[in-house]
């Protein structure tokens, strides 16, 4: 089966317009989608010039408001105008399922225009979607497409399906949103003929991307139907920095894989995802770390004691969990240490979240006496009880506890990060310019509680540091390899 490829959907008022953008796209492309129904009145009469001025394929739509276009006339106009248009050069015209329009059939076959047919459906997936595509499918020379919704994971289990079920055909078949995102990514795994992209900031249907990030964060010439896929289980995930992590390494080793964000509302939902991708391994996070637990066979020490799991693999049809983020906290405090943690230091931790309960687990084992202080102080309490700790809350009287535990500064709330990121979780903490500062926010660098600690003098150990740590020892797990370290630098400076 043939790569898919890429084809550059543009959507805007003039021809020229659209040009500029295959231009600028062109070594990144290789079809072109022109939405007609976005050309003002007086350049959709002169569409035909389109191919020629590109100089691609190119697909010829003029699509209908209830199918998310912009063509207002009526419905013979847009047969008229297609049919006027279907001798000028394109390669395909996308008509949709429902449309009866045998003359306009008869002149694309006359003129080697392959029909693109396609169903839509911007609020879900359809039940009868296997049985829709089987018979688009059926219809001779045409090219079956469905561009539709997923509201949840299974919703994504469902389309899969839908795909598995047309065979090796000619189709192609795509989720909309960041639910439906891998599918996109995933065109040439899932048999899919193109993946649509978009000018940068551009998208005409949620979830397009740029074809530059589709090549050089998600490996897209590099993915074929045997492709191992990881990725990332959370919700939200789509801002995450774990697939740019991941896949630059899968390409720097030549390891034929690719990690992809899945944004998941139901976890109980994704497994038929993931049994329907043969997913080898996944990162989890928000709101997952604990529920995964309950699907997972078999999981390390770390994640009972932390009671949070951020790493599965599979395991033949099981799955086994564990748990980086301790040893993703360690690893840039042992370098911030040169190599050896002193015995018997003191470490204050500001907040009691779940990032909170792998950093005190972190601390404890390498030795230090551990402080918790936290705004809701029953949170700091309760965290602090199960490992050993103290604590208390963290108002002006409350951080006087501190005293004794400022070798170490571990800042683990979410203040600092947005929306809060003018917030400074511990405005009354009071740097004396010896504590080495740990700040686990890694996005931005520089948060209020970084800049007074930087202020006052203190060395200052970036989240950054932590969250490539993490996924370098999820990378050893999913691969067997080794990240090659001479990335990080420039990963570091793609965080900012
Ligand atoms: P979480 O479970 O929601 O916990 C949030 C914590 O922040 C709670 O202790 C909360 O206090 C506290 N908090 C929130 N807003 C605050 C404010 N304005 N002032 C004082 N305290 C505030 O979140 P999490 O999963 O632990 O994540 C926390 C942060 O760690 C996030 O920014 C996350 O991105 C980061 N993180 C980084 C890495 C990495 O690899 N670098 C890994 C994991 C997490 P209350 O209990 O009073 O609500």
């Amino acid at each position: 089966m043939e790569r898919a490829r890429i084809c550059l959907c543009v959507a805007g008022r003039s021809l020229a317009e659209d040009a500029v953008h295959v231009a600028a796209l062109r070594k990144r492309i290789d079809i072109v989608e022109l939405r007609a129904d976005f050309l003002d009145p007086a350049e959709l009469a002169q569409a035909g010039r389109f191919p020629g001025m590109v100089g691609l394929p190119v697909i010829l739509t003029i699509r209908n408001p209830p199918d998310g276009g912009r063509f207002v006339g009526e419905e013979r106009e847009r047969l008229a105008l297609l049919e006027k248009l279907c001798g000028g050069g394109f390669a395909y015209i996308d008509i949709e399922e429902g449309c009866v329009a045998p003359s306009l059939e008869a002149l694309a076959r006359a003129h080697s225009v392959r029909i693109v047919r396609s169903l839509h459906d911007l609020n879900g997936v359809p039940a009868d979607l296997p049985a829709r595509l089987r018979a688009m499918a059926e219809r001779h020379g045409e090219i079956p497409k469905a561009a539709v919704t997923p509201r949840s994971a299974s919703d994504l289990s469902r389309l899969i399906g839908a795909i598995d079920d047309l065979g090796q055909g000619e189709r192609v078949v795509l989720g909309m949103g960041d639910i439906g995102f891998p599918t996109r990514v995933l065109a040439s795994r899932l048999g899919s003929a193109w993946c649509y992209v978009s000018p940068p900031g551009e998208a005409v249907a949620p979830g397009q991307i740029d074809p530059q990030t589709l090549e050089d964060v998600y490996r897209f010439r590099a993915t074929g139907p045997a492709t191992a896929v990881y990725g990332l289980i959370g919700n939200p995930v789509m801002h995450s920095r774990s697939p740019l992590i991941h896949n630059s390494g899968f390409a720097a080793l030549g390891i034929d894989a690719v990690y992809l964000p899945f944004s998941v509302p139901d976890l109980p939902g994704f497994w038929g995802v993931a049994d329907g991708l043969d997913i080898r391994g996944l990162s989890v996070t928000v709101p997952h770390k604990q529920s995964v637990m309950d699907h997972v066979k078999a999981f390390d020490e770390i994640v009972s004691r932390i009671g949070a799991c951020n790493t599965i693999i599979r395991d033949g049809e099981a799955w086994r969990g564990t748990n980086t983020d301790v040893e993703g906290f360690l690893s840039p405090l042992r370098d911030a240490f040169k190599g050896t943690i002193p015995a018997g230091l003191g470490a204050t931790v500001i907040g009691a979240g779940g990032a909170a309960r792998a950093v005190v687990h972190g601390l404890s084992s390498a030795g230090f006496r551990v402080l918790v202080l936290n705004r809701t102080p029953d949170k700091a309490r309760a965290l602090a009880e199960a490992f050993g700790a103290r604590w208390a809350g963290l108002d002006e009287g409350d951080i006087a506890a501190s005293a004794g535990f400022r070798d170490l500064v571990v800042q683990t709330t979410s203040a600092g990060m947005a929306p809060e990121v003018d917030t400074d979780p511990a405005p009354d903490f009071p740097f004396t310019g010896r504590e080495i500062v740990y700040e686990i926010v890694y996005a931005p660098q520089l948060t209020p509680f970084v800049r007074r600690a930087q202020t006052a003098g203190c060395s200052v150990v970036p989240g950054r540091r932590m969250l490539l740590a993490q996924a370098m020892r999820q990378f050893h797990l999913f691969t067997g390899r080794d990240y090659p370290k001479d990335l990080l630098p420039e990963l570091e400076k793609g965080f900012d």
